[in-house]
Parts: structure tokens; C-alpha cells; sequence
């Protein structure tokens, strides 16, 4: 006689998800420490960061004209460890140093920044490890990352040599690059890059087609990850493509760009995921093989500073602070889901710091999970139905800029998430910005009102 058994009913509930369980990551980036940070009420002396623009009512958690307050920096973290005490892993793609001129840092400052953030994510997570993307603002002077060993990357290695395998030593003494084994598993890889290296800010690699040879050796980490049957993770600080909010705002060298994309179409099949940061700004960016198939998807999480940009052309560039949790299966690194996290900086500053959910992308956007064809689908729909482009605006700044996406915008952020090729962006633009696009309603809006008029007359 077959009993069923109280175990055997758990077991059909919860045994089909053992199989596929899910892990889960923090995501920050962009902290952008102001050390000088101070609240008063002379405007010109809150922070240094404040790009001559006058500050005030300036709060205990930061302003939107200057980067982050220690205060907020230590919230944060704190917030992390409330939020999701264990992760497996903690992703931080760089950016620690305040938007000052470059006399107002130095190699030491830089350092001396980098090693306090280091040390309060050590003292918060001591048993979790990090991987740890070098941002354009780790250097002195700024955005002048060497594509060779320097005393920069030989202090960062010393800061992070307790989250750094053995074998990671070597290439981020050389290169501030690194690749090892994901949690040291079996079949799961981590790679993370210095793309600062390919910033058209950066006049060390001007003429250069390869720097660091990083491309050659990301090419070969990848060729070997195929052939031992592993995923892949891909993290790092300046993404590829287009800033969404300043058109024809491309970060990498022409060059840089096709090869980065090259690679991810080489090897799209065992990237598992792309992470990274400096927008400040919460979007994503999508690859497609020749077809027009969408391959895989890079999420660019939002920053911690709130800083507002000084890029001109850029209308309100601040952002609330967000960090991000990332649910994945561990079995396939497929990325299943993600959470943003968000301080509501002016009402932190009033009351107290409340770091609340802002958004689960399953939910907010109706997709089984965050896989490529899952963000191409949000990304379509956004082209198409303004709740969705709309929902999507308000998340791109943190929910701080709650305006309205008009025809430019939808342009602007709709062309920069499809193509991160620099020519076919250009062609997404002119169509996308094609006044015929904007009204694409208005045939419909005129035959009904026509019908109105005919059956009222
Ligand atoms: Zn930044
Ligand atoms: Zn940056």
C-alpha cells in the first residue's frame, strides 16, 4: 500500500525549488565620500563637491548638490546589513572620492578615501566577500587609470587583499583587473574589469588598441570559461553605450566600445549577468547578436552620493541614494530578480533615515525574471506604453525627479537601453525622436473623435 507521507507532500512543495535555489548580492557603488561635508548655513561652505552652486538647508544625510556626507555613507552600509545581513557576495563598482578639482586631492587622499569605505564594508560584512571594481574616481588625477602597475593599484591591492584570491594579485597590481572562481565554486567565474582604462577621459590609452592587454585576456578568460563549462559574472565601473540623460553621450572611445561589445557577442553564453555603476542613475543596457536577438543585459545600479551632475545639457541630474539587492540562481547565475533599496534624502534629513523598498522589478514590471529577454520585453513596452516609460523615469533618478518622460526623453532613454552600438544609437534616435513616433495616438485619437462628431451630427 503507497502511504502518502506528510514528508512527501513537503517534499512536492519545496523539493523543486532546492533544485534551482535562489542566492542573493548587494549591488552599491558611487559612494563619492565629501570629507568636507559640514552642515551650516553658509551656502558656499556645506561641501566642496557643490561645483560652485550654492547649498542650503543642508541636512545631516547630504544634499542633492554635494556628494555624500559620512553619515550617509555609514547609513548605507547599515542599511545593507539591516536589510539582507547575508549575502553570498557583496558587488561595489567603485567611485569613493568627492567631485573636487584635482588640487583638492592627491595620490594619498584618494587612497586614504578608498581604504575608510573599504574599512566600514569590512567592519559591517567581516565574513562576506567582496568584489571590488576600481571606479574612475580611485585614481589621482582622476580618470588617469595606467594600463600598467602604479602606486594606486599596489595600495588598493594592499586594502583589498583579504577579499582577492592569490591568483587575482597579479593582474590587479598590472592592470586593476582581476578574475577568479565565483565563492570559489565549481563552474561559476567572476570577472572584474577596469574599464576606465577604455573612458575617453583617460589620456593614457588614447592611441592604445588593447590596454593592459585586457581585452585579450578577458577574451581568453572567457574562450576557458566556455570550454570548462562555466558562468560567468561580469562587473565593472564605466559601462559602455550612452548616458540616458544627455544625447549622443557616449563614455568609451569609439574603438573601445566595438571591441567591448565583441566580446560580450563572442560570449554571450556563458555571461550570466553584467554589473555596473557610474551613471549614478538606475538603468540597464541591452546586447543583441546580429539577428537582433537580445544576448544578454548589463544593469547599471543607482549611485549612493545624490550628487546632482554638473554635465552640461543634463537638466536636474541628482538622484535619491539607492543600493540593490540581486536575486540569482545559483545553479545557473541566472540573474531571477532585483530590489532597489532608496533614502528619501529630504525626508532623512527632517526625521530620520528610512531606507525603504522602492521597487522589485518582477512586480513593478510584469517579467518572470531578469533575464536578457525579460529586460527586452520591459525595454519594448516602455517604447510603447507610456505608465511603463513613465514608471521606469521615476526610477532612473531614485524617484527623485518625478517629471514627466516627454518625446526627447522617451527618445533619449529608449535608444541608450537598445543599442550600445555608438551608429545604430544614432539611427535609434533619429527615428525614435521622428515626430511621427510621438504621435503615434493621433490617427486613433482622430478617427475616434471624427466617429464622435459623425454620430452626434
Ligand atoms: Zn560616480
Ligand atoms: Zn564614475
Amino acid at each position: 500500500m503507497f502511504v502518502i507521507r506528510a514528508s512527501h507532500i513537503l517534499c512536492i512543495v519545496f523539493c523543486s525549488q532546492s533544485f534551482a535555489s535562489l542566492g542573493t548580492f548587494w549591488h552599491i557603488t558611487d559612494l563619492h565620500w565629501d570629507p568636507t561635508y559640514t552642515v551650516t548655513d553658509n551656502p558656499e561652505g556645506v561641501c566642496a563637491s557643490n561645483g560652485a552652486r550654492p547649498v542650503t538647508n543642508a541636512g545631516k544625510f547630504g544634499h542633492y548638490l554635494c556628494d555624500s556626507p559620512w553619515d550617509l555613507i555609514n547609513s548605507s552600509i547599515h542599511a545593507m546589513k539591516d536589510i539582507l545581513p547575508d549575502p553570498d557576495f557583496i558587488v561595489w563598482t567603485g567611485d569613493d572620492t568627492p567631485h573636487v578639482p584635482n588640487e583638492q586631492l592627491g595620490v594619498e587622499a584618494v587612497v586614504s578615501i578608498i581604504g575608510n569605505i573599504t574599512q566600514i564594508i569590512k567592519q559591517v560584512f567581516p565574513d562576506t566577500k567582496v568584489y571590488s571594481a576600481l571606479g574612475n574616481h580611485d585614481y589621482h588625477p582622476k580618470s588617469q587609470l595606467p594600463p600598467g602597475p602604479n602606486s594606486i593599484y599596489e595600495q588598493t591591492t594592499q586594502l583589498w587583499q583579504d577579499w582577492l584570491e592569490p591568483e587575482s594579485l597579479h593582474t590587479f597590481r598590472a592592470g586593476g583587473f582581476y578574475t577568479e572562481r565565483l565563492l570559489n565554486r565549481t563552474g561559476f567565474r567572476v570577472l572584474v574589469l577596469n574599464t576606465n582604462l577604455y573612458y575617453d577621459q583617460n589620456n593614457h590609452t588614447k592611441n592604445m588598441d588593447d590596454p593592459a592587454g585586457q581585452f585579450s585576456w578577458a577574451d581568453e578568460i572567457l574562450t576557458a570559461a566556455a570550454s570548462n563549462n562555466e558562468k560567468v559574472y561580469i562587473v565593472g565601473h564605466v559601462p559602455p553605450g550612452f548616458f540616458e540623460k544627455k544625447r549622443h553621450k557616449p563614455w568609451f572611445r569609439p574603438n573601445f566600445n566595438r571591441r567591448y561589445l565583441d566580446l560580450v557577442q563572442r560570449h554571450h553564453a556563458v555571461i550570466a549577468g553584467q554589473f555596473f555603476g557610474h551613471h549614478h542613475t538606475d538603468t540597464f543596457r541591452m546586447f543583441k547578436d546580429s539577428k537582433g536577438s537580445p544576448i544578454s543585459v548589463m544593469f547599471l545600479t543607482p549611485g549612493v552620493t545624490p550628487w546632482k551632475t554638473t554635465l552640461p545639457g543634463v537638466a536636474d541630474g541628482a538622484n535619491n541614494p539607492g543600493i540593490r539587492v540581486f536575486e540569482y540562481d545559483t545553479s545557473s547565475l541566472l540573474v531571477k530578480d532585483m530590489v532597489t533599496y532608496y533614502l528619501n534624502l529630504t525626508h532623512a534629513n527632517v526625521a530620520r533615515a528610512r531606507w525603504e523598498k522602492e521597487y522589485r522589478l518582477t512586480e513593478a514590471f510584469q517579467v518572470p525574471d531578469a533575464s536578457a529577454a525579460s529586460m527586452h520585453r520591459v525595454l519594448e513596452r516602455m517604447a510603447t506604453d507610456h505608465c511603463h516609460l513613465q514608471r521606469y523615469y521615476d526610477y532612473n533618478s531614485v524617484s527623485y525627479d518625478l517629471s514627466p518622460c516627454n518625446q526627447a526623453c522617451r527618445a533619449d532613454h529608449v535608444c541608450s537601453i537598445r543599442e550600445v552600438d555608438f551608429d545604430r544609437y544614432e539611427i535609434c534616435v533619429k527615428e525614435e525622436d521622428a515626430p511621427s513616433k510621438g504621435h503615434a495616438l493621433t490617427p486613433l485619437l482622430l478617427s475616434t473623435a471624427l466617429g464622435l462628431l459623425v454620430a452626434f451630427f
